[in-house]
């Protein structure tokens, strides 16, 4: 273990000594509220598995204060400006950069993600609010349609409290992205992250109070999906839920806000293709390749999952793959050398294993790793490059949410074409190739919400995020987050004395 491995242990070990006290509980109108009045869930480290804390796990009675709370706070939150909002979510994102080793560290132990990644969360997050701020005076503006003898504008208004439901992968950076924007709406925030990871929930919903958030404008509720997460998406009051997360749950979610008819917002899961053709910059295709599924530990929703690779290069490209994935350092997240870390836990470990006995059966060969890596009890599995791959097969159609890629060979643009649209979900694309004509027909036909071209993912804010298909339901970015967070209101105003259409006169 090297050196700056032990004084990232050591330091994390400090960092984390506070949530050791006493069980975490909730954040509820500013204020604490203890988790030992529910039932605690041990908090793992998948290092490990050893207990970093205990974590009560809130239900119906969290959930409704925290919605009362966030009801009461909407009245007044509402009415504050934009200005002065944006300059308080600029007060929450210097917290945030002030705090960003606490936050990585923190997150690295409680998620398995390197520290080399994990240590450009709490900037990316701090990004994420800054953005949202700046646009916060403008989130209301609408549009000026005259027609004649009307003149229609639109404004906007926030919608009331919202529920933000967030996964335990990045779930630091992935809770700013859905708070921030509701905040600069002006919209007020019950939160429930999931209950493998949370950490740095608390100290962001922290961070925001100590940095000047009113009281009840921003709670946060742990506590089991299907019980505290359950009560949050039915409960009446709650205008709205942005939900990032399986799809399975989005459709649990979407069928208990039924009753409320609750706008939804779901980011949900993808089994996203990377087309590589002959004509590509092969080098940069492959250092993107090798990126885009075994950073993060695979585990993110816009991994490139499949490789769909011409078959004249096949062979050719295969071989550079897998010397590079053979040479992937697998290691302790908090060293900065590891380029994997454990994955998020025990079951999690346990389906992403389970795929190699499917993907055996179905006929795939297993060209690098494969198996789980026995490292003193953690959850750690090798890097895996499936070859021999087809369309049907279950490795080429299901999330395994791991490092584990599966390539796919194709014949034409057609086939490429076909291969790729042939799954359920449809995020995020990705293509490589260096004729112009073809990188645009390609992108256009195919069934996902983002397409990079010759890129890996690389995040513009404004840009719409999101998917089609099982992948989700909205877009987040940009003006994109406020249309969700707000209602949009029509008001038409008579210019002249028209003829108003006359009725109950007599003849
Ligand atoms: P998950 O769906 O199991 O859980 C997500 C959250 O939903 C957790 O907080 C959980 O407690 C909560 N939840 C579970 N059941 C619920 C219910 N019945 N009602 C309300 N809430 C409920 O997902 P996960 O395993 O934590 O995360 C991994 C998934 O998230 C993957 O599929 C991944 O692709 C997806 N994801 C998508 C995006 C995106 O932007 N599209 C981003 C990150 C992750």
């Amino acid at each position: 273990m090297s050196d700056r491995c032990t004084d990232n242990q050591h330091k994390a070990e400090q960092y984390l000594s506070r949530f050791q006290e006493a069980p975490l509980g909730h954040l509820i109108e500013g204020k604490a509220v203890a988790g030992d009045r529910a039932p605690a869930l041990e908090n793992r480290t998948p290092i490990d598995g050893a207990v970093i804390n205990s974590v009560g796990m809130g239900g119906k009675t969290e959930i409704d204060l925290a919605v009362e709370a966030a009801t009461g706070a909407f009245a007044e939150w509402r009415t504050v400006s934009g200005a002065a909002r944006r300059q308080l979510l600029h007060r929450i994102a210097d917290a945030v950069e002030a705090r960003a080793e606490e936050i990585s560290l923190v997150e690295s132990v409680d998620t398995g993600q390197a520290i080399r990644y994990m240590s450009k969360a709490a900037v990316r997050g701090a990004d994420n609010f800054r953005f949202f701020a700046d646009r916060a005076p403008s989130a209301r503006d609408g549009l000026h349609l005259p027609a004649v003898n009307q003149l229609n504008y639109t404004v906007r208004e926030p919608l009331g409290p919202v529920g933000v439901i967030t996964p335990w992968n990045t779930p630091f950076m992935l809770s700013t992205w859905k708070i921030a924007p509701a905040l600069a709406a002006g919209c007020t925030v019950i939160h429930k992250p999931a209950e493998w990871s949370p950490l740095t929930a608390t100290l962001l919903a922290e961070i925001a109070h100590q940095a000047g958030l009113p009281a009840g404008v921003w709670n946060l509720v742990n506590g089991l999906g299907e019980v505290a997460g359950r009560a949050l998406t039915e409960h009446p009051d709650v205008r709205a839920i942005a939900f990032v997360g399986g799809s399975e749950t989005g459709r649990h979610i979407m069928s208990q806000g039924a009753q409320t008819l609750k706008r939804v917002h779901f980011e949900l899961g993808g089994k996203n293709p990377v087309i590589v053709f002959a004509d590509a910059d092969l080098d940069r295709a492959l250092d993107a390749v090798v990126f885009m599924i075994y950073s993060l530990n695979g585990e993110r929703c816009t991994s490139s999952s499949r490789l769909l690779v011409q078959q004249s290069i096949h062979d050719e490209f295969v071989d550079a793959l897998v010397s590079r994935v053979e040479q992937i350092k697998v290691g302790h997240p908090l060293d900065p050398a590891t380029e994997l870390g454990p994955l998020i836990h025990p079951d999690h470990h346990s389906k992403v294993c389970s795929y190699m006995a499917v993907g055996a059966e179905e006929g795939a060969t297993v060209r690098v790793g494969g198996e789980a890596l026995d490292k003193a009890g953690g959850c750690y599995f090798q890097p895996t490059l499936l070859t021999g791959v087809s369309s049907a097969m279950r490795v080429a159609q299901e999330e395994i949410f791991g490092p584990v890629l599966s390539v796919l060979p194709f014949d034409d643009e057609a086939d490429a074409l076909a291969q790729a649209n042939a799954v359920d979900y449809g995020l995020a694309g990705y293509l490589w190739t260096r004729d112009v004509g073809r990188a645009h027909r390609v992108a256009e036909q195919m069934d996902a919400g983002m397409i990079w071209v010759n890129s890996e993912n690389v995040r513009h804010l404004p840009t719409p995020f999101g998917g089609m298909k099982s992948s989700g339901i909205g877009r987040d970015g940009g003006d994109y987050s406020f249309d969700f967070y707000m209602e949009t209101k029509n008001i038409s105003v008579a210019t002249t004395d028209h003829r108003v259409p006359r009725m109950g006169l007599t003849d």
